[in-house]
């Protein structure tokens, strides 16, 4: 079956963005528009105690500064607040856990994680499972059953990706592809999720001119993303983005590495997994680029999606690695250095170029990064 990517960037508003964000932001644009997919921007606000204003300010201030263009998704934060908040979506997600709970696959749990016995390494030790407790909020969460020994196969096979095979039938693929997608747009619409009804960009701003610093460029094995300008953004990495991980399939033991995990939470709203999985779903998503991190989570979404029948069972990833810091892995929790906007675009299209092997010098604007990327990776 011959299928169109579709694709989302999809930051987390808890936080302003680090460098790390924006390399997962250049990678995604890269692999979905090299291969002519669809790209949308989805702002997970789950989390809505820790959701701020200014930190959806900053992703769409971010993201112009890259000049990356969506097909879909909100335009400012305005729109994002009134049209495509997680909020609008909140039923659709209590249907996916009414469908889990149907099957029987998942039972609540009252117990928080300073109670010792609850968990071991991390990992829930499933006190709860046979209690036959009925969510309460604020007291109980409900966890999805795992199954010990069970390995969750997560596809990274984006050099196979049937997109790549088929040159001649692409007009009838991407209108098969557009036609399937505008079905789920309608239902996406009601649900606080348009997409492709809202074809807009960001301007394509123009990468800053601020003189950048880049070393390492001779060694694409170690690179250096080192703004003159900036005391807070220096950041080296040693590892180059291996491509041939593409290919493979990676293998998760979700009991081991996930335990029963939650998936709505105590305060009544969904868990991250949950809400992503079935976002992807209304979007159509069938290409994830996400950390390594999130590997677990990956695994975790394929297994619900075949439990409630989803297409994003069949959904490809590619899992890339985390930028480091003076040792340490960047992320929000890390307190990670914010973007600095004033910097520019240009570093960090070369930082991505760096990764991935490409010429840098090469690299100094979106669309000569997109150029240098097709040439390498493309048909
Ligand atoms: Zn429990």
């Amino acid at each position: 079956m011959n299928q169109k990517i579709i694709s989302r960037i999809a930051p987390t508003p808890s936080g302003f963005l680090h460098a790390g964000n924006v390399y997962n932001f250049l990678l995604t644009y890269l692999f979905t528009r090299a291969f002519d997919g669809i790209l949308h921007l989805r702002i997970d606000d789950y989390d809505l105690p820790r959701y701020r204003r200014q930190y959806v300010e900053n992703i769409f201030r971010v993201l112009d500064m890259l000049g990356v263009d969506f097909d879909g998704g909100p335009g400012g934060v305005g729109e994002f607040e009134a049209e495509f908040s997680s909020k609008f979506r909140l039923g659709a997600y209590k249907n996916a856990l009414k469908k889990l709970e149907q099957k029987g696959v998942c039972y609540a749990c009252e117990c928080s994680h300073s109670m010792k016995n609850s968990f071991k390494n991390g990992i829930y030790t499933r006190v709860c499972a046979d209690k036959n407790l009925k969510f309460k909020k604020n007291e109980t969460a409900m966890r999805l059953s795992t199954i010990d020994g069970a390995q969750i196969n997560v596809r990274q096979n984006l050099i196979n990706f049937d997109a790549l095979g088929c040159d001649s039938c692409g007009e009838a693929r991407m209108a098969g592809g557009l036609w399937s997608n505008a079905q789920k747009a309608q239902d996406g619409t009601a649900n606080g999720l348009k997409n492709l009804t809202n074809l807009r960009g960001f301007g394509g701003g123009k990468p800053g001119d601020k003189k950048f610093n880049l070393n390492a460029v001779e060694n694409p094995k170690k690179c250096i993303l080192n703004s003159a300008n900036s005391d807070g953004l220096n950041l080296t990495d040693e590892a180059a983005f291996e491509t041939e991980k593409f290919a493979q399939t990676q293998s998760v033991n979700l009991a081991q590495n996930l335990g029963d995990f939650v998936v709505w939470k105590k305060d009544d709203t969904p868990a991250y997994n949950l809400a992503s999985l079935v976002d992807d779903e209304i979007l159509g998503v069938n290409l994830l680029v996400r950390g390594e991190d999130l590997l677990a989570c990956s695994a975790a979404q394929k297994y619900m999606a075949q439990m409630l029948g989803y297409v994003f069972e069949n959904a490809n990833f590619i899992h890339h690695g985390l930028l480091v810091q003076s040792g340490k892995k960047l992320s929000k929790s890390s307190r990670a250095p914010a973007v600095n906007v004033a910097d520019g675009a240009k570093i960090h299209y070369k930082f991505a170029a760096l990764k991935l092997g490409l010429d840098a010098s090469k690299c100094d604007t979106l669309s000569n990064l997109l150029e240098m990327f097709k040439e390498k990776f493309g048909r």
